[in-house]
């Protein structure tokens, strides 16, 4: 029997309205397993206005009440992380120790919001002048809306609503169509934990339903994690009707290796950092940048190892690498690979047959790697989102630098060497949001801020650490005096008030 997946509003599961559906596939094998339900306007009302209800209550809650649930949350999250890995391995594909990952990461920023207390002081200034005394604070927005990509259907709505919620917000999350369960299954959680109904609401659907939450004069704010295209419609239209928002857009991800860089290292972490998750990672490398005499070296070092890569179904423990989120998006990145020796790429490892035995209907690619690639090449400038590494060649650091600055995108970002100086010129001259030294996949901690630049991120907040308390927060700043009941009356005086 096909699954059906609602909408979670006011703290209860509701059903499909509209009649609309939509399709969720399990990708290693290609069949349909699951109708999601694709929200109306109206339904998106019904959130909105439940989360504006809940609000009242909520955005007056103590700090201590707040945290005593979002501690009770994390418990139960910890002990769920194999049922949710589960239900992203199901519909994702990504194998099950991946899916752990991107749990325990999400996890992380459950931690910080345990701690929101220490990010929400304020600060205060006592006899700014005579008898008066100035205290910043902050304060929530209200209802606040999150949309989220497929590739991280748990960890994603988890670098939003914590913190969000943990500042007294109200929210609703629009997840990704393709893969919705791992949401509904948090929401569960989050109830269970004590959250009051209302507080996190989901909406499934697609375009209708980010339209209505784009538009909503009750939605206050907007986080929205996805492809570029995407990110600078949300960004224009959400700002056109004045909300804030942060857009978190796609990614082309250059690891510049230098000719000392111990290139086993390298090579380990290229491969990891390339075909993890089959390449379906917004921090993931897809462009090494090979510098001096090494390149002949490292790709072949990178090829040994890309070879050995298990590719099968995401629950056999013995799978590196499963399958694409679809077919649609399978034969998307095999066209870069069949296009590739005509646009100049030298095709080291093509993967664009393979098949898994007894999963013939599954969304399937090997793995590819392409050599000596022109910057010309498609492969090269758009997002492939897939198990395909380019490798480019360059002759010295200078030219490596100004081919990566020379990309629209600014995710993340790596240098491979044994040079401090090296690296330490690479961190500042770079023009990425997230720079790695010797680190592939630079995915900053909870405590410290996610973003890119240019085309990877619209508006002006990262997301989590510090950027995400003050996202989800407006500033106030309250002025007191309170005179000595000895003072004189100060009397009427129209001059601009002066501090003295
Ligand atoms: P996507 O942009 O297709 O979809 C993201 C969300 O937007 C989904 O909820 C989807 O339903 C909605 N959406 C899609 N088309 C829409 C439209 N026309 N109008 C309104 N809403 C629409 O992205 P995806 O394919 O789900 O995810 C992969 C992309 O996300 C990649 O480009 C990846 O780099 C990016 N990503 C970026 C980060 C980051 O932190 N920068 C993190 C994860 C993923």
């Amino acid at each position: 029997m096909t699954k059906i997946v609602n909408h979670w509003i006011g703290g209860k599961t509701v059903e499909g309205a509209s009649g609309t559906h939509g399709p969720v596939t399990d990708p290693a094998t290609g069949e349909v397993t699951t109708k999601v339900a694709f929200a109306s306007v109206d339904e998106v009302d019904a959130a909105v206005a439940a989360a504006k209800e809940a609000y009242l209550t909520w955005g007056q809650s103590s700090l201590a009440q707040r945290t005593s649930i979002l501690f009770t949350f994390r418990a139960l999250l910890d002990a769920n992380r194999d049922a949710i890995a589960e239900l992203i391995t199901a519909e994702h594909g990504k194998v099950h120790s991946d899916a752990l990952g991107e749990v325990a990461r999400g996890l992380e920023i459950v931690d910080l919001a345990c701690g929101i207390n220490v990010q929400l002081k304020g600060e205060l200034s006592t006899q700014v002048a005579s008898r008066v005394d100035v205290a910043s604070i902050r304060q929530p927005l209200g209802v606040v809306a999150g949309i989220t990509p497929f590739n991280f259907p748990a960890m994603v709505p988890m670098w939003m609503f914590p913190i969000a919620i943990a500042c007294g917000n109200t929210f609703v999350l629009k997840p990704s169509e393709k893969d919705p369960s791992a949401s509904l299954k948090i929401a569960e959680l989050l109830s269970e934990a004590g959250l009051p109904d209302g507080v996190f609401n989901v909406v499934h659907g697609d375009k209708v339903a980010v339209d209505r939450l784009l538009e909503h004069p009750d939605v206050k704010a907007v986080s929205f994690v996805g492809s570029t295209p995407i990110a600078r419609y949300i960004h224009t239209t959400a700002s056109a009707n004045g909300k804030r928002v942060q857009a978190l857009g796609g990614a082309k991800n250059h690891m510049l290796v230098l000719p000392d860089a111990d290139l086993d290292a390298a090579a380990d972490a290229a491969v990891s950092a390339a075909y993890g998750s089959a390449g379906e990672r917004c921090m993931a490398i897809s462009a090494v940048v090979a510098v001096g005499s090494i390149g002949d070296e490292l790709v072949e070092k990178i090829r040994e190892r890309a070879e050995k890569i298990k590719i099968g179904p995401g629950n056999d423990p013995t799978s590196e690498m499963g399958p694409l989120i679809t077919k649609v998006h399978r034969d998307k990145v095999a066209s870069y690979v069949e296009g590739a020796a005509a646009e100049g790429c030298e095709v080291v490892l093509d993967g664009t047959g393979h098949t898994v035995d007894g999963f013939e209907n599954g969304h399937w690619i090997g793995i590819s790697l392409l050599d000596k690639v022109p910057t010309s090449a498609k492969a090269y400038q758009d997002e492939i989102f897939g198990p395909v590494l380019t490798v480019l060649r360059t002759e010295t650091y200078e030219e490596a630098l100004d081919l990566i600055n020379a990309s629209p995108f600014g995710n993340g970002t790596a240098i491979f060497t044994r040079d401090g100086g090296a690296a330490r010129r690479f961190q500042l001259e770079v023009e990425a949001g997230m720079v790695g030294i010797n680190v592939p996949i630079p995915v900053p901690v909870g405590y410290h801020s996610f973003g890119g630049w240019k085309d990877s991120l619209f508006g002006d907040h990262h997301i989590y650490g510090n950027d995400g308390t003050h996202f989800y927060t407006r500033g106030k700043v309250v002025t007191t005096r309170w005179p000595d009941p000895a003072d004189a009356p100060a009397g009427v005086d129209l001059g601009f008030p002066r501090n003295h």
